[in-house]
């Protein structure tokens, strides 16, 4: 293929865009632009590959497929079901999983597919059994209540959201906190890292129906082994949820036991973090958990996106190619060289490192909220976000942690010494921010000052950063 085939493609398609409604086309120029001269350091994003984003983008989307890949219940799927079923083939292939489920949306949609199999296959199938019935429809409205009963609390025990779990894993204000009780394990406040002996006490204590592994903030390893010998020794099922760090499963930087699927009963994933694909998630699960898995569209999900799909086999067959194993080490040589910079400088950071790749400043140490540090960060052309650390003073809402994570950089091409340029603008940038004052003199936790005329200096040392390094290279909208 030739590498101005691309350029074609991209230009063509704004072309034909363009001729309905021009603002449209406009903004998605707009958009590449943006991306190519922004340091992006957000740890859950990253660049789809050329394939991947034209995957998407035509008549699949038209197609109705409810069900799954020869049981539809629509016709003319024979089309769909080629590329479902490639996606989870090379899903299965990928990461060595009995079974994939390739539907979700996104990966909070993957998380509702798999709470609603664990409840189906561990309180549903015995209810029904119990009242003698085999569907659903045949339950009498006492055997509902009862069945709702039984449903309902049940007890799920994950990592808490300070300490780098995510929302869908049984916080209030997340339907995962509605469906279930929940109770959390957080991290040793002396060292930051997974203390495995009080998850054991906490599991043990509570008995939850579901153990849940996984973060969005930690930056470390996790022991999947011990978790699941955890979750056996109080008949909890297991399940990972490897949104962020699928990436590092797939390039198998993450083996033996920090490798979740050999482990969970089930995994979760989106496909857009460090795994490279399209904005969606995925289920992965042992055979017993297969057909209730499958029943995630209706039962969850609303219609499946077959052009997403098909992104998704396109990702996931680049994922399997010896290149994405190299994108993967180096995406944690980056993000130990960032650590290592930032840490030089006499930066803060939870855990005092990294194994994965995101990092977590404690922000404190320069004076500042994560709100604070955030937004002076993008003053300077460097985009982030903010995060709560373990036992946050300043809460979720302007939190004292800036989370930054290099997957996107990689695929751009930066090394370990780009990182340590990255690691000298972000501790300039901190240093040089002060928080600022309400009006009645009190410390505001948004407010705060900087040079302008440094932050424009900081800003063009990172777009030169980047400039040896162009995003999407083959691609000329001009
Ligand atoms: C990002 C993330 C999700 C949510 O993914 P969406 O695609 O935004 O729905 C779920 N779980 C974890 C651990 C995540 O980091």
């Amino acid at each position: 293929m030739s590498r101005n085939a691309e350029s074609t493609a991209f230009r063509s398609a704004l072309e034909v865009i363009r001729a309905v409604e021009p603002r449209v086309a406009d903004a998605i120029g707009a958009e590449l632009t943006d991306q190519r001269e922004s340091l992006k350091l957000i740890a859950s994003e990253n660049y789809a590959s050329p394939a991947t984003l034209l995957a998407m983008g035509n008549w699949f989307s038209d197609k109705y497929a409810e069900g799954t890949v020869g049981r539809r219940f629509y016709a003319g799927c024979q089309n769909v079901d080629t590329v479902e079923a490639l996606a989870a083939e090379h899903a299965r292939e990928l990461f060595g999983a009995a079974h994939a489920y390739v539907q979700p949306h996104s990966g909070i949609d993957a998380n509702l597919v798999a709470f609603w199999a664990v409840l189906a296959d561990r309180v549903e199938s015995p209810a029904l059994k119990k009242a003698q019935v085999r569907q659903v429809n045949d339950l009498t409205e006492a055997d509902w209540f009862a069945l709702r009963r039984e449903l309902g609390n049940q007890r799920m025990l994950g990592m808490s959201l300070d300490a780098g779990g995510h929302l869908t894993h049984g916080f209030r204000p997340n339907i995962s906190g509605k469906m279930f009780d929940q109770r959390s394990y957080g991290t040793d406040p002396a060292t930051g890292l997974i203390d495995y002996d009080r998850v054991a006490e906490a599991a043990r204590e509570f008995k939850p129906l579901i153990l849940v592994g996984g973060y969005s903030a930690y930056p470390r390893k996790v022991n999947f082994r011990i978790l699941r010998e955890i979750a056996d020794s109080v008949g909890a099922t297991f399940m990972v949820d490897m949104a962020h760090f699928a990436g590092l499963v797939a390039g198998k930087v993450f083996t033996g036991d920090f490798d979740p699927v050999p482990h969970a009963h089930i995994v979760t994933t989106t496909t857009h973090k460090s795994l490279r694909g399209p904005r969606g998630g995925m289920v992965l699960c042992q055979p017993e958990l297969a057909d209730q898995v499958d029943r995630g569209c209706p039962m969850v999900l609303g219609g499946p996106l077959p052009h997403v799909m098909a992104a998704k086999a396109v990702a996931l067959a680049e994922a399997r190619r010896p290149d994405f194993a190299d994108y993967a080490q180096r995406i944690v040589d980056n993000s130990q060289a960032l650590a290592e910079g930032l840490l030089r400088r006499g930066a803060k950071l939870v855990t005092g490192g990294t194994d994965n790749h995101l990092v977590l400043i404690d922000v404190s140490g320069y004076g500042l909220t994560g709100r604070q540090a955030e937004q002076a960060l993008l003053d300077s052309g460097i985009v982030t976000n903010r995060n709560s650390v373990p036992q946050d003073p300043n809460g979720a809402w302007y939190t004292s942690g800036i989370r930054i994570g290099t997957p996107a950089l990689t695929t751009r091409g930066l090394g370990t010494a780009e990182m340590d340029q990255t690691a000298e603008l972000m501790h300039t940038v901190l240093t040089a921010t002060t928080a600022g004052a309400n009006a009645d003199g009190t410390p505001s936790k948004a407010k705060y000052a900087l040079d302008p005329a440094l932050a424009d200096k900081i800003a063009r040392q990172a777009t030169d950063l980047l400039t040896p390094f162009p995003l999407y290279p083959a691609i000329d909208l001009a």
